[in-house]
């Protein structure tokens, strides 16, 4: 067999994918193909977009009640 690599995340063999945005390898179930990223990744951007707008200091519309 000629395994290049493991899934970066659960360290299995027959990785088919690479991480567009950390060119991290994985398997399909840890990769996301809408964004092309693994599941770190497509976590930290934050595929719905809601993740990263709780922390805006400098937005007072964030204090209305
Ligand atoms: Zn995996
Ligand atoms: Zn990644």
């Amino acid at each position: 067999m000629s395994v290049t690599g493991l899934c970066t995340v659960c360290g299995r063999e027959g990785v088919e994918y690479t991480c567009d945005r950390c060119g991290s390898l994985v398997c399909d179930r840890h990769y996301e193909p809408s964004l092309g990223f693994c599941v770190e990744c497509a976590g930290e951007v934050g595929g719905g977009g809601r993740l990263g707008e709780d922390n805006q200091p400098e937005d007072d519309d964030t204090y209305r009640v």
